[in-house]
């Protein structure tokens, strides 16, 4: 099995550069990018991320509004803050560099189990199995034959069967070809007709008797959402930051700019950017806003 998946990462695997670059910060960047973002979208987020702030050190010393104008359309800007503050960690208690050790890793703002094995991996070559929602479904389905492994497998059960599983000394080739493996074989509807280890697949008879994996939940509606309106409100004061003529906006302008046009729009606004302020992505005086922190 090993052996296998190991050769089809060979013929396919996608040349992302924190892959071979055995640079853990590029490794961190590339993780917390991918935490629920497509890959696809990485990509373009990570070459302008890297661009902007090359190491640790350029990062923990960004303005803060730069660093979420950098992060830009790519959601869930609380990953750009947590990225910072772990590279402002490392500067104060690690020399300017990233620990190796999981134990430190976990310790950073943002950095869980995925994240840290990846910069283990791919940043120093350790052996450090990772576990994201592809690799739950595909060793979930290959060892314990269930459809829909998410739902039917405990965690901690996945875990346990992917470190058995582990090559020693393979990481930074065994993560991101289970990774790939789950993402462009064993989809939720998989390609049992195309798979290398169909013949060892727990799961492949039920498959092949026409079974289907139903899916873990449904999306939840993004249209008229928190999320939405977080999202604009954000963009008002990207866009602000970017003006000339500075860098903040009236509360009423942001309202109509977010696009609320009724009293309880524009106080659900308010309640938004108040949030956004506790988590540091955006500040507010009662009168105006802006992205980041407030000026000084
Ligand atoms: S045989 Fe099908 S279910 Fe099993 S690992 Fe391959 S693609 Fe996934």
């Amino acid at each position: 099995m090993q052996r296998r998946l190991l050769d089809w990462y060979d013929a396919h695997a996608q040349p992302f550069p924190w892959r071979t670059a055995r640079d853990p910060y590029a490794a961190l960047v590339a993780a917390v990018c991918a935490q629920q973002t497509q890959m696809s979208r990485v990509l373009e987020v990570y070459g302008r991320w890297m661009a902007a702030f090359p190491t640790l050190a350029v990062l923990a010393r960004a303005d803060r509004a730069a660093v979420l104008q950098t992060w830009g359309r790519a959601g869930y800007p609380r990953r750009a803050v947590a990225l910072q503050e772990a590279a402002r960690r490392c500067m104060q208690e690690h020399g300017g560099a990233l620990p190796r050790d999981a134990e430190s890793l976990l310790a950073l703002p943002g950095v869980g189990p995925f994240t840290a094995a990846i910069v283990r991996t791919f940043g120093f070559n350790d052996d450090a199995p990772a576990v994201d929602t592809n690799i739950v479904r595909l060793v979930g389905r290959l060892v314990f034959g269930d459809l829909q492994p998410a739902r039917d497998t405990r965690r901690a059960e996945v875990e346990a069967a992917t470190a058995a599983l582990f090559p020693p000394g393979e990481g930074a080739r065994w993560n991101p070809a289970l990774m790939d493996f789950g993402a462009r074989v064993c989809t939720p509807r998989p390609h049992c007709e195309v798979c290398v280890v169909a013949s060892m697949c727990a799961a492949r008879p039920r498959f092949a008797a026409g079974e289907v994996a139903q899916p873990v939940r449904a999306q939840a509606t993004f249209e008229g959402s928190d999320r939405q309106t977080r999202g604009r409100v954000m963009q008002v004061l990207r866009d602000a930051a970017d003006e000339p003529s500075g860098t903040d906006v009236a509360l009423a302008t942001l309202a109509r700019r977010a696009g609320a046009t009724t009293t309880e729009e524009r106080a659900r606004v308010r309640i938004l950017l108040g949030r956004l302020a506790e988590e540091g992505l955006a500040w507010t005086d009662g009168r105006r806003a802006g992205l980041g922190q407030p000026p000084s």
